[in-house]
């Protein structure tokens, strides 16, 4: 059509002029986008080409055909590109081009998609090759491998088929090994997987390479929507791609001989971040699929590194150079030519690289490179020395590192002493650092089962799939008995931040039987083992852990995020552990204090309960007496008597406990501020609920067992969570409120340098805060007046009614400060219940109505626009109010990016998340 612009789907690279660069990730994949980077630093890049993730887009708009008729000319192309570059032909000799064909969208994701290579094979180009190559062995082994992964990625057929085809020749010809088959064997393999796929598909295996190729294409598009990778993208919390390019290449080979080898590399240590060598991995005489696969364990590229791995395997110096030589040893110019690289893609990348390389016949070939997955340590380490060696800025270091991440840092590894008299089963690779306890399972589904009744589950495998996946995530650790630090166990494990020892060869697992075998001990499923993924080391039973240390690049990461952040970071906490324990992580103050779990310690919950009991029964009197008169009011005090005087001592009783609690907070706390909540729940949920229960109260309080369960059923309530709780029990029952406001002065004035802030929730009507407040202040003029003091004592309340984030302005005007109650607001907000939305609200973030569930991550179009009109009326009736979050999202880095651009003081979430929190808000306040 004349005029209509045609647009690019295919970008060279490599072969003459690259067309892509490192940028253009969302368009070219992260793959593609740094092929094409590589190709244009003029490293040693096979020539190809990429097909975008917008042909990706279209394929599943317009179907394959519409796809393939608009893109097949650009394809040409720069085949023809690749040919002209190489002087080989696609599908001829004399020496004929062979191709690989990959998906890779823009965030990696490692192994989820399928891979078909040495595409272009068939009678005639395998005849040319072993002219070319004279090495027979090689182009049949080449051969055998193309029809398997073409057979299983676009065909359909079972891989395990091909596996059993293989092994029978295997066994027909005595062979242990792969690299045992000969050619003639290996033709008989051929010939076998031709009948397979004729037997299973009906059709004769296609021989046409320019099929070949539009049916790998197809597959990868196709491969976008696999069960695999739509979980890897739900687990990670992938979305908005358009779909995954297509990467086009001209096959190196590392199986063509001992002169040959493929690897893995990472530029630094990608479990610690130490940059004492090159740290990676190869094979000799392998392709890649190899090395990541995990069926070979490779071998260290560096001598240190192959030095370390033998010490560690306990491989003697003279049998570890002869049967174990590091790539530095076997191919030493290949080596260094490597090396150099590893300098310069740094450099130029300023981060981390994972490489992937092949030495065809001892030439050098740069297959990827990306920004390295690491865990947590490793990335903060890597920040902080980028810094050191001025290739990135302070900001730059804070950004890099994902906050959820640090998650791993805060978790515990095992008690020294205790895994020192622990039995050492054996060793493996410590793949992932962390330390795990758990009871065995063999495979991903029982991990699931078993973990979904809160079992902790160690997953042991003889290596790992990607249908693993599932298992692998709700798994406390994973062992394998085969594989190396980049088999797909290791590598997802540490994206996990879960606990993994790899490559455990004495492991022995037998999945029939349900048991392992090692070193002479059988162990089944269900025993418990326990797994140090930072040594590798493998012990029989349960083990103690102990909390991590904060200091070295950890502590400077944190350093500096503080330097940038704006918004002060609070912790909920209401024990002085749980204190202690925040302040050490870097709480500023304590954000919410809620006051209900003080009363259900040991002897606190008889007193409670005994206050309960009576409660009611004080208040109907009390109403009478309002409006009686002479005799009948006579009777009515008479009758109030005895409850009132119990109401009194249980009160009574509470209030030292209360103000022990306080003391023991404000003490932890050296000053820093700490907002306390009055009594939340509705009374109900102090109660028993059993007959058993009811029973036992009914004997503590000396009343009949019926009372007790008529006092249970009158306080039943048909949604609780909009019931008679929050600032509508102080209403109903103010020496409650009085008692714990007594309990908090007391305490401050107990404890120099305290300073409290009362909090009351629920508050929906600023009548609710007057009403509250009144008693507050005259408690607190009241306990300066015994102790001669004054107290720093703030009044605020919670804004998690929306009705109060409507009316803030009015609210303001008696509350000092407000602290968003993002639980409530967002169950009130959205109408969601907190306790029944979970089963159906997984629905939801599926079919994308919500983005994310809304009680972890706040619903900013929503939710977010109650707080963002509290904050603005809230600030146009108190100018200096201060404001404050302290429901989930306090901890969730997006919902603190949210409440840094709204103008928030400080966010308040648990102890753990303080670290992630204190980052994000770094993160927040860079990223404006
Ligand atoms: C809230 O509602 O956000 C809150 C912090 O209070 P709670 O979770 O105790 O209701
Ligand atoms: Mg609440």
């Amino acid at each position: 059509m004349a005029g209509k612009k045609v647009i690019k789907y295919v970008y060279s690279f490599g072969a003459g002029k690259t067309e892509g660069k490192a940028d253009m990730k969302q368009l070219l994949g992260g793959k593609g986008a740094n092929l094409a980077e590589m190709s244009g630093l003029g490293l040693p890049v096979p020539p190809g080409f990429t097909i975008t993730t917008e042909a990706c887009a279209r394929y599943y708009k317009k179907g394959p055909k519409a796809l393939f008729s608009s893109i097949e000319s650009q394809i040409d192309n720069a085949l023809a590109r690749i040919e002209r570059s190489l002087g080989k032909t696609f599908g001829r000799g004399p020496k004929p081009l062979l191709l690989s064909v990959r998906s890779g969208a823009a965030v990696s994701m490692p192994g989820m998609m399928d891979t078909v290579l040495n595409l272009g094979l068939n009678p005639s180009t395998v005849k040319a090759m072993i002219t070319l190559t004279s090495n027979e062995r090689f182009v049949m082994d080449s051969y055998r491998r193309f029809i398997q992964m073409f057979g299983d990625v676009v065909l359909g057929v079972d891989h395990h088929d091909f596996e059993a085809e293989l092994d029978a020749v295997k066994k027909k010809c005595r062979a242990t090994l792969d690299t045992d088959l000969s050619a003639e064997h290996l033709a008989d393999v051929v010939n076998r997987y031709k009948r397979l796929v004729k037997k299973k598909t009906g059709k004769t295996f296609p021989d046409d390479p320019r099929a070949q190729l539009i049916a790998g294409i197809d597959a990868v598009f196709k491969s976008w929507s696999n069960p695999r990778a739509l979980k890897y993208c739900e687990l990670n919390n992938i979305r908005g791609l358009l779909g995954t390019a297509v990467n086009v290449q001209a096959m190196v080979f590392g199986n063509g001989g001992d002169n040959s080898a493929t690897g893995v590399a990472f530029t630094r240590d990608p479990s610690t971040g130490e940059n004492k060598f090159f740290y990676g991995e190869y094979l000799v005489n392998a392709q890649g699929e190899d090395v990541v696969a995990g069926i070979r364990t490779p071998q260290q590229i560096t001598i240190k590194g192959s030095r370390k791995w033998a010490a560690a395997q306990g491989i003697p110096e003279s049998k570890r150079k002869k049967d174990f030589a590091s790539l530095q040893e076997r191919m030493p110019k290949a080596f260094k030519q490597l090396d150099a690289i590893r300098v310069k893609l740094e450099r130029h990348y300023r981060d981390m690289q994972d490489l992937e390389f092949t030495i065809e016949d001892g030439t050098l070939y740069m297959l990827q490179t990306r920004n390295g997955k690491r865990t947590a340590a490793a990335a903060v380490r890597i920040a902080m020395d980028l810094i050191k060696e001025k290739l990135i800025t302070e900001k730059a270091a804070v950004l890099s590192i994902d906050p959820n991440s640090l998650d791993q840092l805060l978790h515990p590894v095992f008690v020294k002493s205790s895994e020192e008299k622990a039995r050492k089963l054996t060793s493996g690779l410590p793949a992932s650092p962390g330390a795990a306890t758990g009871q065995i399972v063999f495979s991903a589904e029982e991990a699931e089962i078993q973990a979904a009744e809160n079992r902790p589950v160690i997953l042991c495998r003889i290596e790992t799939s990607p249908e693993d996946i599932g298992g692998m995530a709700v798994a406390k650790g994973i062992l394998t008995a085969r594989g190396g630090m980049t088999s797909h166990a290791a590598v997802v494990a540490r994206g996990m931040g879960t606990c993994c020892v790899a490559g455990a060869g004495d492991v022995k697992i037998n999945y029939k039987a349900g048991n392992l075998t090692v070193q002479g001990v059988k162990l089944k499923r269900g025993d418990w083992v326990s797994l140090n993924g930072s040594t590798g080391a493998v012990y029989r039973g349960q083990i103690a852990t102990v909390e991590p240390k904060l200091s070295g690049p950890f502590g400077k990461i944190m350093r500096l995020a503080d330097k940038y952040r704006k918004l002060k970071v609070r912790t909920n906490a209401d024990t002085p552990f749980d204190t202690r324990a925040a302040v050490r992580f870097g709480a500023e103050g304590i954000g919410l204090c809620r006051t209900e779990h003080m009363f259900f310690e040991g002897k606190r919950i008889i007193a409670f309960r005994r206050l309960i009991l009576v409660a009611e029964t004080v208040k109907t009197l009390r109403g009478k007496l309002t409006l009686a008169e002479g005799e009948e009011k006579k009777v009515l005090e008479k009758a109030l008597k005895a409850p009132l005087k119990q109401y009194r001592q249980a009160l009574k009783e509470l209030l030292p406990l209360q103000r022990k609690d306080f003391v023991g907070i404000f003490k932890a706390l050296q000053g820093r501020p700490c907002t306390v909540r009055l009594l939340d729940p509705p009374l109900h949920e102090f109660l028993p609920h059993d007959t058993a229960g009811q029973k036992e109260m009914a004997r503590l309080m000396n009343v009949k067992p019926a009372d007790v369960k008529h006092l249970v059923e009158s306080l039943h309530e048909f949604n609780p969570m909009l019931g008679h709780r929050g600032c509508r029990l102080g209403l109903t029952y103010p020496e409650v409120t009085e008692m714990q406001a007594r309990a908090i002065c007391e305490a401050a004035a107990a404890v120099k340098g305290s300073k409290p802030e009362i909090m009351v929730p629920l508050v929906g009507h600023v009548k609710e805060l007057v009403d509250q407040k009144t008693i507050i202040l005259a408690t607190i003029k009241a306990v300066e007046k015994e102790k001669k003091t004054r107290l720093n004592v703030l009044i605020g309340t919670m804004i998690e009614v929306p009705r109060a984030a409507m009316t803030a302005d009015a609210i303001a005007t008696e509350a000092e400060f407000f602290s968003f109650g993002t639980n409530d607001l967002t169950q009130m907000g959205c109408g969601f219940s907190r306790d029944d939305a979970a089963k159906f609200l997984g629905e939801y973030v599926e079919r994308g109505v919500y983005e994310h569930d809304p009680f972890q991550v706040l619903d900013r179009d929503g939710v977010g626009r109650l707080v963002e009109i509290a904050v603005r009326q809230g600030k146009k009736t108190r100018r200096d109010i201060k404001l404050g979050i302290c429901g989930e999202h306090g901890g969730d880095p997006d919902s603190i990016e949210f409440c840094h651009g709204v103008g928030l003081d400080y966010v308040s979430c648990s102890p753990y998340r303080i670290p992630i929190a204190r980052l994000a808000a770094a993160q927040a306040a860079l990223r404006g």
